[in-house]
């Protein structure tokens, strides 16, 4: 059993004044591997005191020495990578294939933003006025375990990038990957008070900190529902607030597309992280005149997909995070049949041989957009595939959704792929790619979210522009 009874505040371990014990599991068995101590309310206010206290000095930093620091943090977060692949692989179920690019992600992203802060304007000359970019306070950022390592270390780099200092509140169902990462950020000898981390729920860590008037900005990624709830609480206060949340993405095959291409990309887009990706592709948008064809080689595609041990690097699933999201994903199974969409592929129950949160790779056909099964988000590996006539119809299914976080356009002529992606609503559109691009603004339209990370623009989300008129010497 693993206890990990600590969180870090002002430069130092210390025991939460919290109380409660959570557990930890392993997904893949089900088995309690560990226990957290849980931080409370007044956790996150002493926390918020410290990154306050931290913040005037840190603010007056330089370039410079803010990128040396973000250096020694990915330097540090790198050191780590194999017990942090481990724990990945043991506290969510990440496949390992999958389990490489969880770890060395947030280790590159202390680089990337290194790079973009080398060149960042931070002053410039705009009609009489000198304008300077200022950082914006005390940063609450909040996270979801499905990426926990890379959504503290991508935030809290833009943070330091920006001259915020920040209280993390990572999800309490990864508090072992974020145990090590506050363990590398540690080594990184930062000044105390620059970052504070408090495991704890989201009632009441995460609304202390979405509602605390020392709070300056809110950087969220989490579901939907808790956006809203953050947007609402830090409305008071009128926080600036970045929220990436959930999404329901279309792949579009158009009618050229090489299919033997094109549908292990879509299952491949469908089915990352074990579906549990804000960006899956869980919509496959396929023209009637080739439907028969779609159907085969996806049905045949999805049987291949081996769910089961995260270990084995022929598993494309692992396992779901908790109990509560199989069951989720067992529901949404049962509502797909029920509403009259056909199962070709998986379907309820566990794959052959598991015991732990598994569920079997699920393929729907038949699917109308209207369907539960293509409004919500499922997360997990649940893939419909939705006919359309013509380009024009497939255009608007995509467009047809609360979301716009990401999509995906599959053909076999790239002109036309772009025309169709320049029509999409949606904050990353990518052809015939699976590829992720960190220097690139990444976020979503509609109920997907609020601003963007990542570049110039995510860096511009912790700033606050301030003119200065009649001021030159
Ligand atoms: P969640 O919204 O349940 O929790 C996310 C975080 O918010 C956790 O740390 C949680 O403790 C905290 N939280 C919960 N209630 C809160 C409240 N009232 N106030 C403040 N904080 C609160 O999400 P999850 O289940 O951890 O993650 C899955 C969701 O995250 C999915 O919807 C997925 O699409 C989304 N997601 C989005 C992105 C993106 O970049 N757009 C990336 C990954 C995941």
């Amino acid at each position: 059993m693993r206890i990990i009874d600590t969180i870090y505040i002002d430069g130092g371990f210390v025991t939460p004044h919290g109380t409660e014990l959570f557990d930890l599991h392993n997904p893949a068995t089900g088995a309690v591997t560990g226990q957290v101590r849980l931080a409370d309310a007044e956790d996150a206010r002493a926390a918020i005191a410290a990154a306050k206290r931290a913040f005037p000095a840190f603010a007056r930093t330089g370039r410079a020495e803010r990128i040396a620091m973000l250096h020694r943090l990915r330097d540090a977060v790198a050191a780590r990578r194999a017990d942090l692949l481990d724990a990945v692989i043991d506290e969510y179920g990440a496949p390992v294939s999958r389990a490489g690019f969880m770890v060395d992600h947030p280790v590159s992203l202390f680089g990337d933003t290194a790079e973009l802060l080398a060149d960042y304007p931070f002053v410039r000359r705009m009609g009489t006025s000198h304008v300077s970019m200022e950082p914006l306070g005390v940063a609450g950022l909040i996270t979801p375990w499905n990426s926990n390592a890379g959504f503290i270390c991508g935030k809290l780099a833009t943070a330091i990038a920006a001259g915020c200092t920040a209280v993390i509140k990572p999800s309490e169902m990864s508090a072992r990957q974020t145990r090590i990462v506050t363990e590398a950020l540690l080594a990184a000898d930062l000044p105390p008070g620059l970052f504070n981390i408090v495991t704890g729920r989201g009632d009441p860590v995460g609304t202390e900190i979405s509602s605390h008037p020392d709070v300056a900005k809110i950087s969220f990624t989490g579901s939907t529902a808790t956006g809203k709830a953050i947007l609402r609480a830090a409305a008071d206060t009128l926080k600036r607030v970045t929220l990436e949340l959930g999404g329901k993405s279309p792949t579009i095959i158009l009618d050229d597309a090489d299919l033997a291409q094109a549908i292990p990309l879509a299952v491949n887009a469908a089915f990352m992280n074990s579906g549990q990706a804000c960006i899956a592709g869980t919509r496959l948008l396929a023209p009637r005149s080739r439907l028969a064809e779609v159907e085969v080689l996806a049905r045949a595609a999805v049987e291949a997909v081996r769910a089961g041990d995260p270990r084995d690097p022929a598993t494309g699933v692992g396992p779901m995070v908790s109990r509560t999201q199989w069951e989720r994903v067992q529901r949404y199974i049962r509502i797909g049949i029920e509403e009259g969409a056909e199962l070709l592929a998986g379907g309820e129950g566990r794959p052959d041989g598991t015991t732990g949160w598994f569920v079997r790779p699920t393929l729907f056909t038949g699917v109308r957009n209207d369907m539960t099964i293509a409004r919500d988000e499922i997360f997990g590996p649940v893939l419909s595939i939705i006919p359309y006539e013509d380009e024009e119809e497939a255009v608007a299914i995509a467009n047809d959704t609360i979301y716009g976080l990401q999509a995906y356009v599959l053909s076999g002529d790239t002109a036309r792929a772009r025309r169709v992606a320049e029509r999409i609503v949606a904050g990353r559109v990518l052809v015939n790619s699976l590829a992720h691009d960190p220097k690139a603004p990444f976020g979503g339209f509609k109920q997907s979210g609020i601003g963007r990370e990542y570049g110039s623009f995510g860096l511009e989300a912790f700033l606050e522009p301030k003119a200065l008129l009649g001021a030159d010497a």
